[in-house]
C-alpha cells in the first residue's frame, strides 16, 4: 500500500541572520526531511510579521533580514524546487485566520505560554505588553494551519506554540466540524540540537540576546568566538577533573562533531565520548578542545559560506524565489480559507445553495401569506 504523504510547515523570523543553533534546531532537519522523500508538500516562512510583534519601531532591521534568513535557507540546502519559500506578510489569507483563531483563545491562556512569558521577561515588557506580541502564537497557528501541516520541524522553544495551535485545531473542529489538519511538534533527536546554548553559557543561542555564531561567519571569526566561549568554571588548571555536562563547549561537540571529524582533525581520540572521558578525568586544556571545535565548525560552515557567496552574486534570482514561493504558498492558504469560510457559514457569496434555499424559504412564506389571506376571504363572505 502506497503511504500517505506529509506536509511540513516551519520558519525563522527575520529578526537577523541565522545562527547554528537555527541550523542545527531546525534547518538541518528541514534539508533531510525535505530530501526524504517523505514530504509531498514542505513549506518555509520567514516569519516578517511575527517579528514587527516585538520590533515594530526597526522595520529596517527586519527588512535587511528577510534577505539574510533567504540567503541562509538557501545556503544551507533549502531547495526551491522541493520547498516553498515563501514570506508571511505578503499572504493575507493567514491574517484572515488569526481573526477567527482569536475568537477561540483566552486571554489567560496566552498570558501562560512559557516561552511568551520568558521573551516578554527578556525584552522588558512585562509592564506594556504589545497586543499583537501576546497574540503571535495565535498567529503561528494560523501559520501552521493555513497549509495544513502535520509535521513542525522546530526547536523545544515552539512546544507551546504547536500545542496552542492544537487547540485551536481541536476547538475549531469540535465547534464547525472536521476541517482543520492537527499539526506535531518534530524535535530533533539529538538532545544537545533541541535548545543549543549561547556562547556566554545562556540556555539558548539567540539573535536577541547576541550570543551567536551565526552561519555567515568567516573562518576567523568562528575560531575567536569559540576561543571566548564559556566552559566549566571549575575546571581552572588542566589537571582539574572538569565536568563535560551543561558545559557548552561539549554540548556544542554532541551537536556537531562526527567521529570522521575526530579521525581528521583530532586522531588521539577516537570519538566524542573519548575525549569527555579524558576531559572529566582531569589532563585536558580547555584551549586544545575549543581549538578542535572551531575546526569542526569551519568544516561544517565552509559549504554554507560558498553556496551562500554564489547565492549573494544573485540577489535578484533570491528575490524571484521568494515572489515565486510566495505565489505558491497563497494558492495553498486560499483553499484553507474557502474551508475555513464554509465552517464558519461566512461564504456567503460562493455558497450559491444558500441563495436558493433562501429564495425558497421567502416564497414559501409569501404563499403561505397568500394562501392565508384567501381562506380569511372566503371565511368572511361565506
Ligand atoms: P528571536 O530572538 O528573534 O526570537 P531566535 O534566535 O529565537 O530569534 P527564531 O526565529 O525565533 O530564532 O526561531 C526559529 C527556529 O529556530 C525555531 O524552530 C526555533 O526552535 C529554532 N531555534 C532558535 N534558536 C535555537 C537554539 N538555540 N537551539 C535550537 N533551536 C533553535
Ligand atoms: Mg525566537
Amino acid at each position: 500500500m502506497e503511504q500517505k504523504k506529509k506536509t511540513f510547515m516551519t520558519g525563522d523570523r527575520p529578526t537577523g541572520k541565522l545562527h547554528i543553533g537555527h541550523y542545527v534546531g531546525a534547518i538541518r532537519r528541514r534539508v533531510e526531511l525535505q530530501n526524504s522523500g517523505e514530504f509531498d508538500s514542505c513549506y518555509v516562512m520567514i516569519a516578517d510579521t511575527q517579528a514587527l510583534t516585538d520590533y515594530y519601531d526597526d522595520p529596517d532591521r527586519i527588512r535587511e533580514s528577510v534577505l539574510e534568513v533567504a540567503l541562509d535557507y538557501l545556503s544551507c540546502g533549502v531547495d526551491p524546487a522541493k520547498s516553498t519559500i515563501f514570506v508571511q506578510s505578503r499572504i493575507p489569507e493567514l491574517f484572515e485566520l488569526t481573526c477567527y483563531y482569536l475568537d477561540l483563545v483566552t486571554l489567560s491562556r496566552l498570558e501562560r505560554n512559557p516561552t511568551v512569558k520568558s521573551e516578554m521577561k527578556l525584552k522588558g515588557m512585562e509592564e506594556s505588553i504589545p497586543v499583537g506580541f501576546l497574540c503571535y502564537p495565535v498567529s503561528q497557528a494560523a501559520d501552521i494551519t493555513a497549509f495544513g501541516a502535520d509535521v513542525v520541524p522546530a526547536g523545544e522553544d515552539q512546544a507551546p506554540m504547536v500545542e496552542q495551535c492544537q487547540e485551536i485545531v481541536h476547538k475549531f473542529n469540535s465547534l464547525y466540524g472536521e476541517t482543520l489538519t492537527m499539526p506535531h511538534l518534530l524535535l530533533p533527536e539529538n538532545d544537545s540540537c533541541k535548545r543549543l546554548p549561547g556562547l556566554d553559557g545562556k540556555a539558548k543561542m539567540s539573535k536577541s540576546l547576541n550570543n551567536c555564531i551565526y552561519l555567515s561567519d568567516d573562518e576567523r571569526t568562528v575560531e575567536k568566538k569559540v576561543m571566548t566561549m564559556f566552559t566549566d568554571p571549575t575546571h581552572l588548571t588542566i589537571n582539574d577533573k572538569g565536568h563535560t555536562k551543561d558545559n557548552p563547549v561539549f554540548i556544542y561537540l554532541d551537536a556537531f562533531a562526527t567521529d570522521d571529524h575526530f579521525r581528521r582533525f583530532y586522531p588521539q581520540y577516537e570519538n566524542l565520548s573519548a575525549l569527555k572521558r579524558k576531559y572529566e578525568d582531569g589532563g585536558l586544556g580547555d584551549v586544545e578542545v575549543k581549538k578542535f571545535l572551531a575546526r569542526v565548525l569551519n568544516d561544517v560552515l565552509d559549504p554554507i559560506r560558498k553556496k551562500r557567496h554564489e547565492y549573494e552574486n544573485d540577489i535578484p534570482g533570491v528575490y524571484k524565489i521568494l515572489e515565486e514561493g510566495t505565489r505558491k504558498a497563497e494558492e495553498k492558504a486560499r483553499e484553507t480559507i474557502f474551508k475555513v469560510r464554509r465552517a464558519l457559514k461566512i461564504n456567503y457569496f460562493e455558497d450559491k445553495k444558500l441563495q436558493e434555499r433562501q429564495s425558497k424559504r421567502f416564497r414559501k412564506q409569501h404563499q403561505d401569506e397568500e394562501n392565508l389571506k384567501a381562506y380569511l376571504a372566503k371565511q368572511k363572505k361565506g
